[in-house]
Formats: C-alpha cells, structure tokens, sequence
C-alpha cells in the first residue's frame, strides 16, 4: 500500500495531453483519454484501434483503421509515447 492509493483522488489526468479524465478506477492511474485512444498507432505510424475482444481470450484485440487488418499486438504508440493496450484501459507500458 502506497501513499497515494491512501488519498482521495479528486481528478485524473490523461498521460499524453494532461486534459481530465473521467476515473475509472484508482487501479488505473495513467488511463489515456478516448481522444488520445483515437490517435494510436503503430511503430510505423500506422492508425490503428483496440476494442474488446473474446477471441485471444485476453479480452482485447486491434485492427488498421485504413483497411481493417488485424493488428497482432497490443503495443501502440501515442504521441511518441508507448502504451500497451489492456482489456479494460490504454496504460503505460512499464
Ligand atoms: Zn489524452
């Protein structure tokens, strides 16, 4: 137990742009906002998507936006930064 899970939280901020967020859960403390969701992509700078997803039996899988293929791999990069992409949130990748 950190000091921080012992503090009220009273806002949270998306890693990437530092605009508010909506908290999810204090489990998720670098949740990225839907905008900068919207703006990942691949090593190469290639959109792409994540959405939930039963069939890896992790919950989440990704897609190109331009065409639709799959992406096989939860890394992304957003602004430079890199995220993995979870079942449940986009986080920093440690
Ligand atoms: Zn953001």
């Amino acid at each position: 137990m950190t000091k921080e899970n012992d503090e009220m939280i009273e806002g949270q901020f998306c890693p990437v742009c530092k605009q508010a967020v909506e908290v999810v859960s204090l489990r998720y403390p670098d949740y990225v906002c839907n905008d900068c969701v919207l703006a990942a992509t691949d090593k190469q700078g290639r959109e792409v998507i994540f959405y939930n997803s039963d069939v890896f039996g992790h919950g989440c899988a990704g897609k190109y936006r331009d065409n639709g293929e799959d992406y096989l791999s939860n890394i992304c990069y957003i602004r430079g930064i890199v995220f993995e992409a979870n079942e449940a949130y986009m986080g920093f990748r440690y």
